[in-house]
């Protein structure tokens, strides 16, 4: 079993993931699916992005038994599963801790398709997931009910999942829903209005 390239793709991802501020320590997770059905690789947890190297990452099949790797997998790996299960067309995908989306999803608002790129990349509104705790086969369930046939899902109190059919396009889909949630609270912002603010007549 070696899968470098695969390996490669996961911690390429993760460490983007990291540099661009969606993720604080060793939270978030990156997985990609392995040709022929054969299982995932994913991102080890609770390691250092800046420390890890390919061959951190841990290969686990379908029904979450480990396969390679000397480390153990992420938590999420149930979660990373059912959605690979429920959308044969997922071949990657990113789990983040963004601020603006995590904001949506402690609100319990879904993030609404605002921008072109939203509707274009992600394919609809962020919808929030149900909650349940991080790492159990529940909060699986809800992401992938949640999720449907879009590109991006929120999970209540938690964080957003991105995905597509590279680890590239799921991190996009992560940086878009972030980026849309940024937009929506800065548009909400304005409507507030700046009357009687500005220094000269209007
Ligand atoms: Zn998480």
């Amino acid at each position: 079993m070696n899968f470098r390239h695969e390996r490669e793709e996961v911690l390429n991802t993760a460490r983007e993931m990291f540099a661009q501020g969606l993720v604080v320590g060793t939270w978030g997770n990156v997985s990609v699916r392995l040709p022929d059905a054969e299982g995932i690789v994913i991102t080890p947890s609770g390691m250092d992005y800046a420390r890890l190297t390919p061959e951190d990452m841990v290969i686990v099949d379908m029904a979450g038994n480990k396969l390679w790797g000397e480390w153990k997998p992420s938590v999420e790996v149930p979660m990373h599963l059912a959605i690979y299960q429920g959308r044969p067309d997922v071949g990657a995908i990113v789990h983040v801790h963004s601020v603006a989306a995590s904001s949506f999803a402690v609100a319990g608002i879904s993030i609404p398709a605002v921008l072109e790129e939203t509707v274009h990349l992600i394919g609809g509104p962020v919808q929030v997931a149900a909650y349940a705790p991080y790492g159990t086969h529940r909060l699986a369930q809800q992401a992938v009910a949640a999720l449907g046939q879009n590109n991006a899902v929120l999970l209540a109190n938690h964080g957003l999942v991105g995905v597509g059919a590279t680890a590239a396009s799921a991190l996009r889909a992560c940086q878009v829903a972030e980026k849309t949630a940024r937009v929506v609270i800065y548009a909400r912002i304005l409507e507030s209005g700046l009357k009687g603010r500005s220094l000269v007549s209007e």
